[in-house]
């Protein structure tokens, strides 16, 4: 038996609710490895698969949450993975429409696993986790757009949450000037303890667009917030520069001209976690081992258990939780 947070629908209200309870590996769903989960973590995704109507991502219940996981192979009937293999999840729909890893045992197919690269562990790995993996995949897409240090500022926007506060550690340890946006100004000496040289108040940045095009400001940006904030943030970009569209805490609209795009030829890359294949996947794990700075990493961290999660899925939907979490499922 295990212990694993299960969300159960209420056929009268229709409304799912979370605890943990004891599962045995038979209520497992099938998977060709098994893998002792040692550590998850809390995702936007993760706040809304735990609310009572499952945030339209759960397909059904009972349901275990948790968009990515950490852990060690325990039996695994794919020849790319052995017994005492550590390894670690993101994406898939794992936790959405698949069981995830709020739970000390889980079933995977091997397509979705990575291997844990060189100089992380599986708590460093989930204190990462999906958040961090996507600021990575950010960043590298705003290289591959030409964007080099020396360039001139790059704005990071939702700056204090999980995604934000690991892009603004990775481009300070990459020689970027970093201009953090955060809604919290108490969160000021947190950015700057991950290397932001500038603190953007986002007041300053959430207007409407006035007009389509701003003074040149940003040699790239990593937005987690979309929204009218995204649309601003088009027409104060450098020319040539790039924004990478990472979230949508602020709002799925984009209320935008197409100036910047033909006046400035600013380009808006998409990033996504979820189906990334699996070369790029090892690439910025990779990536991540080596440009994520480990005690900055550490800096962002919050304990939690299973047992705090619900909690934690309410707060992250409110935009509460500071940097990332990390949940030991067997605390
Ligand atoms: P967090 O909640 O940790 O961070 C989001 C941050 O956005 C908040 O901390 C806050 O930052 C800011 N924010 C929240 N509400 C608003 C608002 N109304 N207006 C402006 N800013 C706001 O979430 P994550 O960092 O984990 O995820 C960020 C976004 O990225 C989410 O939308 C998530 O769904 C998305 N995401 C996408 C992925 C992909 O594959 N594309 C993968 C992972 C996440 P501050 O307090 O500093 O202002």
């Amino acid at each position: 038996m295990f212990n694993a947070l299960v969300m159960d629908k209420d056929e009268d209200s229709g409304l799912a609710s979370a605890s943990v309870k004891q599962l045995s590996e038979s209520d497992l769903p099938h998977g060709e490895v098994t893998i002792a989960v040692e550590y998850s973590t809390v995702n936007y995704k993760d706040g809304l698969c735990m609310s009572p109507k499952g945030g339209g991502l759960v397909r059904s219940y009972p349901h275990v949450p948790g968009v990515d996981y950490s852990g060690t192979v325990e039996a695994s009937s794919d020849d790319r993975y052995k017994p005492g293999d550590k390894v670690v999840l993101t994406g898939w729909r794992v936790g959405e429409a698949h069981w995830g890893g709020y739970s000390q045992k889980a079933n995977a197919l091997a397509d979705w696993l990575v291997p844990l690269p060189e100089g992380l562990d599986t708590r460093q790995a989930m204190a990462v986790g999906t958040a961090g993996f996507t600021a990575m995949l950010a960043v590298m897409a705003l290289e591959d757009h030409g964007l080099e240090p020396g360039h001139g500022p790059v704005l990071v926007t939702g700056a204090a949450g999980g995604v934000g506060s690991v892009a603004t550690a990775i481009l300070a340890n990459l020689g970027y000037e970093v201009a953090a946006v955060t809604g919290r100004p108490e969160a000021g000496d947190y950015l700057k303890s991950l290397g932001a040289t500038t603190i953007v108040p986002r007041e300053d940045i959430n207007e409407t667009v006035k007009r389509p095009l701003e003074s040149e400001t940003w040699a790239g940006c990593i937005d987690a917030v979309g929204g009218e904030i995204l649309a601003r943030v088009l027409g104060q970009m450098k020319y040539g520069a790039s924004v990478a569209a990472v979230g949508l805490a602020g709002g799925a609209g984009l209320p935008a001209s197409v100036i910047p795009f033909l006046l400035r030829g600013v380009n808006l890359l998409g990033i996504d976690s979820v189906m990334q294949p699996y070369a790029n996947r090892v690439r910025a794990w990779q990536r991540v081992a080596t440009d994520l700075p480990m005690d900055k990493l550490e800096a962002m961290v919050h304990p939690a258990t299973l047992g705090d999660l619900p909690q934690l899925g309410a707060d992250i939907l409110k935009g509460q939780v500071k940097g990332r979490v990390v949940v030991d499922v067997n605390a």
